[in-house]
C-alpha cells in the first residue's frame, strides 16, 4: 500500500519523482454559441501522478477524456490552472525552455503531419539543436547520423524527405528528433496509432529498447490499453479528466477493479482493439464534458451503478494494491 501512496507522492519517497503531478487541473473557458456566456470545461481535474526514473507510465481513456491536454501540460506547452508539475523535484513553471527542452521531449500521434514535408530527414532530426544553438554544423550531422543509427534508420535516407518513407520510418524519424536532446523523460501521445497494426510492434519495441539503453522515462498517453500492457510499470485510467484507478500495470491487467477500467480491457479483448469501447459493455458515448453526470461521471454507462451513484460523488480511495474512485470499494 505504501509502494502505491508512495508513488503518488501522499507519504514521500527518497527517490526524487523524474516527473511529478500534484493536484494538476485545467480548465479551459468555453463558449456554446455566439451570444452564450462562456462555460468552464473541466479538462482535467487534480490528478496526482508520479513517475520515477527508467518507468513508464501509461495514462489511458477515451477520446476526451483529458490525456491529450494532461501531455501537454507535462511538455510545458500548457500551464496547469491548478495545482503544479515538477521535472527532478523543480516546478516546471521556473525552469527555462531549453531546460525543459533537455529534460522532456514529445513524440505524436501523427508522423505524417509532426514532420515538415519540405525539410529533410538531417534538417527535421537537427531542428531541436539548431534552436536551440547547440553544436557546429559538423557536431550536429555526426549526432544525427548516431540517432539515425540509434532508431534503426538507415543513413543513405538522411537527404531524404518525409514522404519518400514509410509511415514507421518517419515515426522513428520523430523519435529520433526527441531524444537528440537527450532528455530522460519521453511523452508519447498515441505514438503508434497512426501506424499499421504490423508496424506498431516494431516502434513498441524499438521504444522498449530505447528505454533500456537509455534508461529513459515514459510517460505513454493511449486509448488502447492493449498498446501499453507490455510497456507500462504503472497505468493511469483517466475518465472525463478525473483519474480514476492507478497502479501496477500487473495487478490493473490481471484484475481491473474500476467498472470503467474493466471496460475499456473488454475492448481490447475483442478481435480489434481500435474499434472502439464494445457497446455492450458502455452503452452510450462519453457525457458533454461542458455539463458531466451528476453523482460518478460514469454512473449513466456504468453496469454496477446504484442510486448512490447518480447523488454522490465517490473519491479516490486507497485500497490494497491501487487507488480507485468507485463506491463499490467503500
Ligand atoms: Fe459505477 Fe457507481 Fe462505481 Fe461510478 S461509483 S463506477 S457508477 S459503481
Amino acid at each position: 500500500m505504501n509502494q502505491i501512496m508512495g508513488q503518488f507522492g501522499h507519504t514521500g519517497g527518497e527517490e526524487v519523482p523524474a516527473l511529478e503531478c500534484r493536484k494538476v487541473g485545467r480548465t479551459y473557458m468555453i463558449k456554446r454559441g455566439m451570444f452564450a456566456e462562456k462555460q468552464p470545461l473541466k479538462a482535467v481535474q487534480g490528478i496526482n501522478l508520479k513517475v520515477n526514473r527508467g518507468e513508464v507510465l501509461a495514462i489511458v481513456g477515451e477520446s476526451g477524456c483529458g490525456k491529450t491536454t494532461l501531455a501537454k501540460m507535462l511538455l510545458g506547452l500548457l500551464e496547469p490552472s491548478e495545482g503544479e508539475i515538477l521535472l527532478d523535484g523543480m516546478p516546471i513553471s521556473s525552469v527555462s525552455i531549453l531546460d525543459i527542452a533537455k529534460k522532456v521531449q514529445p513524440v505524436f500521434q501523427d508522423p505524417y503531419s509532426s514532420l515538415n514535408p519540405r525539410k529533410t530527414i538531417e534538417a527535421i532530426i537537427s531542428l531541436p539543436l539548431k534552436v536551440h544553438k547547440i553544436g557546429t554544423k559538423e557536431g550536429r550531422h555526426a549526432r544525427v547520423v548516431e540517432y539515425m543509427r540509434l532508431v534503426g534508420l538507415p543513413k543513405r535516407l538522411i537527404h531524404s524527405y518525409p514522404n519518400q518513407l514509410s509511415g514507421g520510418q518517419r515515426q522513428r524519424v520523430a523519435i529520433a528528433r526527441a531524444l537528440i536532446m537527450e532528455p530522460k523523460i519521453v511523452v508519447c501521445d498515441e505514438p503508434t496509432s497512426a501506424l499499421d497494426v504490423s508496424v506498431q510492434a516494431h516502434i513498441l519495441n524499438l521504444l522498449q529498447d530505447l528505454r533500456e539503453e537509455l534508461n529513459l522515462t515514459y510517460a505513454f498517453i493511449s486509448h488502447d490499453l492493449a498498446v501499453v500492457e507490455h510497456l507500462a510499470d504503472w497505468v493511469a485510467v483517466m475518465y472525463l479528466g478525473r483519474l480514476i484507478e492507478y497502479g501496477r500495470a500487473t495487478d490493473i491487467f490481471a484484475n481491473p477493479k474500476h467498472p470503467y477500467t474493466r471496460a475499456l480491457l473488454d475492448s481490447v479483448l475483442t478481435p480489434d482493439a481500435r474499434l472502439g469501447l464494445p457497446e455492450i459493455t458502455l452503452g452510450r458515448g462519453l457525457p458533454n464534458p461542458l455539463s458531466p453526470p451528476s453523482g460518478c461521471y460514469f454512473h449513466p454507462r456504468c453496469p454496477k451503478a446504484t442510486d448512490e451513484c447518480s447523488q454522490e460523488a465517490p473519491v479516490l480511495l486507497e485500497t490494497e494494491d491501487r487507488l480507485v474512485e468507485c463506491h463499490l470499494y467503500k
